[in-house]
């Protein structure tokens, strides 16, 4: 039996490249407690990853139907990663509430700029976050990173959901501090606001990025030390798009954890449950 788990990763209905089956099946082979499958909501704007509003029955009927089959051998659970983006209320767009999901966790990665009049991506490429901060915000790195930010507090206090995910996405592509330095005090100010709103969301340890090559766990080290100073539930999740990337690095998350000086973290079976490290 292996006492972690993830409830965050993303199959064929969005941008995963496995289905749902598959991931159920390894994490059988791992001795998992539980998986969720949580693929990325359905949003009224362009885009990639997100999966398809006319594909939501399929994709609720198909994970009741694993539930089933599977649900000798190991929890399996129905849920979602919600986004959530200024101005458009997703919940309304996708009839949320009749989904029934067993969970969501919720996470931000459309940022609003004026100047764009739009919206743009602060998870993509290299070029296009860099793109966004030049163009959407005339490369002014704090009011880039404070609208992440105000952002991602508007979505914990209107979702409160089991968990937050990538809490400091931006950092994915922020290696040489090419957007903005996180060691200012301004910077240190937006986290210190936006985990003060928290209220019963776990934050998440996501190993997703380290998955796809880019050496960097989220969040940051000084990130999780103020989470331990405010007493703020964390859950190590694999955010993962291939089955081989289902407990991606967490030996190294766990390590780290245990340096800052955690010693539980939380695990989702039904409800969020605190497992020792
Ligand atoms: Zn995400
Ligand atoms: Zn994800």
């Amino acid at each position: 039996m292996n006492k972690f788990n993830t409830i965050h990763l993303h199959t064929r209905y969005s941008d995963g490249n496995n289905d749902a089956y598959e991931y159920i099946e390894e994490a059988i082979r791992l001795g998992l407690i539980s998986i969720g499958i949580s693929d990325h909501s359905p949003v009224p704007l362009d885009s990639s990853w997100a999966m398809k509003k006319n594909d939501l029955p399929k994709y609720i009927n198909e994970l009741n139907y694993l539930k089933k089959t599977y649900g000798k051998n190991i929890n399996v659970y129905t849920g979602m990663e919600l986004d959530y983006i200024q101005g458009l209320d997703i919940k309304k767009y996708i009839d949320f509430d009749e989904l029934n999901l067993d969970y969501f966790i919720g996470s931000v990665h459309y940022i609003y700029s004026d100047l764009l009049n739009g919206y743009g991506t602060a998870d993509n490429t290299q070029e296009n976050v860099e793109k966004l901060l030049n163009e959407g915000f005339n490369g002014d790195s704090t009011a880039f990173y404070t609208r992440y930010y105000q952002t991602l507090r508007e979505m914990i206090q209107a979702y409160t959901p089991v968990m937050i995910a990538h809490f400091d996405v931006l950092e994915k592509r922020n290696i040489n501090k090419v957007l903005f330095n996180p060691e200012s005090e301004s910077y240190k100010d937006q986290i210190e606001k936006t985990l003060s709103v928290i209220k019963t969301s776990c934050v998440e340890v996501n190993t997703g990025a380290m998955a796809k090559n880019i050496d960097v766990l989220y969040p940051s080290e000084y990130i999780l030390k103020r989470c331990l100073k405010k007493n703020i539930p964390l859950s190590v999740n694999s955010d993962c798009h291939f089955i081989s990337g289902l407990l991606f690095a967490y030996d190294k998350a766990v390590s780290l954890l245990k340096k800052t000086g955690y010693e539980y973290v939380y695990a989702y079976d039904g409800i969020m449950k605190p497992i020792r490290i």
